[in-house]
């Protein structure tokens, strides 16, 4: 590992218990609120050729496709959902307000919402997998011309316990490394310094073992 990798992962170990923290707070959060955080971003398009065609359809005289795209990520009953959307609509006149507010300015939002008040979001998976967590779910709705969105869920004792991964790693690899210093082997690569020079013969790590031998 390169000396720069090497702080990389310190440093990403050391912040991995901050975001253990939190992913614990969500998880018992989840069961009473829906944190969510969310982001929509709207554009206008010109017709084109199916598009005018369902327009004739309907009956309506369209002008242009509203295309709304959206991405959101919240919790609900110890899971975490993760949800892409995408809706298209044929209109033919075009609403200011809107498109002052959303059009071409992609915002995020921050919802709370108690989970008493709201169906649960999509992303079901039935049986044993669903029962820890587990959900992958795509959804067409009937609203729009066309709309489709697609939901995934992780259990949050699983992103809680992922976040320990690095911390472990760099506990184990602290520990490694004290071994390989008290027993004259090179800290890098655990080569037998014993009677060797101070470049470690093996991976040319300098001044590996010089003053911790016994
Ligand atoms: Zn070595």
């Amino acid at each position: 590992m390169t000396g720069s990798r090497r702080i990389l992962f310190t440093v990403a170990a050391a912040l991995s218990p901050l975001i253990f923290a939190t992913t614990l707070t969500l998880w018992l959060r989840s069961f009473h609120v829906c944190d969510a955080i969310s982001r929509s971003n709207w554009t206008e398009r010109p017709l084109d050729d199916e598009a005018r065609q369902y327009a004739r359809q309907k009956g309506f005289d369209a002008n242009f496709i509203s295309h709304g795209e959206g991405l959101s990520f919240s919790t609900f009953r110890g899971r975490i959902i993760v949800c892409r959307g995408l809706q298209l609509n044929v209109t033919s006149r075009w609403d200011e307000d809107f498109e002052k507010k959303y059009v071409n300015n992609p915002n995020w939002s921050r919802t709370v919402t108690d989970i008493a008040d709201m169906s649960p979001p999509g992303g079901e998976l039935i049986g044993v997998l669903g029962w820890l967590g587990f959900g992958d779910t795509e959804t067409q709705y009937a609203g729009g011309w066309r709309s489709s969105y697609r939901y995934v869920s992780l259990p949050l004792w699983l992103v809680a316990a992922a976040t320990l991964v690095l911390p472990f790693a760099w506990v184990r690899r602290a520990l490694r490394t004290k071994h390989r210093r008290n027993n004259g082997l090179c800290p890098s690569c655990g080569y037998d310094l014993r009677g060797s020079s101070e470049r470690c013969p093996e991976c040319g790590n300098v001044g590996a073992s010089a003053g911790q031998r016994t």
